[in-house]
């Protein structure tokens, strides 16, 4: 788990030369990786960095995440349709259209355009908890817990109860009611909200199981979120629609800019009084926005070009991928029900980071880590070549 953490920061490397002339010319590429325990620097073969980063030709081969998709020509003249209202003065068309849009797939009255699910996810915790003390259940593994950086705490006051499911996968209706606290008794925080994620690790939360899940939140009252950023890769995968899951839930965050492929964004939606609610904690919060227009045209784009269809191809290609790697001998840690493909090299002698600087002699992107597990994602800018080079240039590694 730890191990792919550091490997976030291989993003933090700027996305131009330093120098616009350099772009012209190879320049030495070198990745420094920072970790809790670990600090490797890996210089590779010559790399032009412009060409690197910002060309699109390269993200058929970025399995670093799959927030990493390019907005595409289409996506752009899409923009250039927009509305180009003030959103902050409730006027924006197409940013209305898209909240409403995304509330109507999901079975909710309203959604919230927002800049990113962190935040979706932490209005959403705001809004609904309004009665401190009060407690937060939720996946010890969950976004929400441990990357956003602590804003349950600093914007809600509440005590997180952190859950590591028995089974390594998912919460069960049993540890929620086994761990949910209703007592009125003062020394405790009264837990006030469940929140679930969907997919958690590319993983699907089976349908049965929120089902019961909400019905214990229902019949305790206690409110119910649901992270899912993923949701899209879910929902198309097990072809239950996001109307089916979003009954369930009280609110659901739904990220824009992953498997979507939308450049920037995410929406939040719930009942009319609580979306109310959630925006006028997103202008506290400084996400209030002016001319969303443009990125509210791209989310919408990218929803119909990718959902369902699209992502679910991903999924096919994350399984081709997994199989390939697991017949080289490569150990494959999770289920790879979605877009992304857990790996072990150690089975074949092999450290991440030497699989990493192989590959990107060959133009693909994984996130490196210390030891030697990774996680790749797919999304849907990756080609099926791409795989195959891959599982190619594995091969050639092993021969070595
Ligand atoms: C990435 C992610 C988020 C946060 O998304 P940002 O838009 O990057 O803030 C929240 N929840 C889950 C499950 C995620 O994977």
């Amino acid at each position: 788990m730890q191990s792919y953490l550091c490997l976030r920061h291989l993003r933090d490397i700027p996305l131009r030369s330093p120098h616009p002339s350099l772009s012209y010319f190879s320049t030495n590429f070198s990745v420094r990786c920072y970790s809790g325990y670990a600090t490797n620097t890996v210089t590779s073969a010559s790399y032009n960095h412009q060409r690197f980063y910002s060309d699109k030709n390269i993200r058929v081969s970025d399995f670093r995440s799959d927030t990493v998709t390019y907005p595409t020509d289409e996506m752009i003249d899409a923009m250039r349709m927009a509305s180009r209202g003030d959103d902050l003065y409730n006027e924006d068309k197409t940013t209305k259209e898209l909240e409403a849009y995304v509330a109507e797939l999901t079975g909710h009255e309203a959604g919230l355009f927002a800049v990113s699910a962190t935040m979706a996810n932490q209005l959403a915790i705001r809004t609904h908890l309004t009665r401190p003390p009060h407690s937060v259940l939720l996946d010890f593994h969950s976004h929400i817990y441990k990357y956003e950086a602590g804003g349950l705490a600093s914007h809600s006051q509440a005590l997180a109860i952190p859950i590591n499911p028995l089974n390594k996968s998912h919460l069960t209706a049993q540890e929620i009611k086994s761990n949910l606290i209703s007592s009125d008794d003062i020394h405790h925080a009264p837990t006030h909200l469940v929140c679930l994620e969907n997919t958690l690790d590319g993983v699907i939360f089976p349908f049965s199981e929120i089902v019961q899940i909400s019905r214990i939140a229902r019949e305790r009252g206690v409110k119910l979120h649901l992270d899912g950023a993923r949701l899209w890769n879910a929902s198309a995968e097990k072809e239950i629609s996001l109307k089916q899951y979003g009954q369930y839930f009280d609110s659901i965050t739904l990220c824009l800019s992953k498997s979507i492929g939308a450049p920037i964004g995410s929406i939040l939606v719930g009942d009319q009084k609580f979306i109310d609610k959630a925006r006028h904690f997103r202008k506290q919060f400084g996400g209030g926005w002016r001319q969303s227009g443009l990125l509210a045209a791209a989310a919408n784009f990218a929803i119909r070009k990718s959902y369902p269809d699209l992502i679910k191809e991903t999924h096919t290609l994350a399984r081709h991928l997994a199989n390939g790697l697991q017949s080289h001998g490569i150990l494959i840690l999770k289920p790879v029900d979605t877009n992304m493909v857990f790996i072990d090299v150690k089975p074949i002698n092999l450290s991440i980071t030497r699989l990493m600087t192989k590959l990107m002699e060959h133009d693909i992107l994984i996130e490196n880590s210390p030891g030697t597990i990774t996680r790749l994602v797919l999304h849907y800018q990756i080609t099926r070549e791409a795989i195959d080079k891959f599982l190619w240039i594995v091969g050639e590694l092993i021969t070595e």
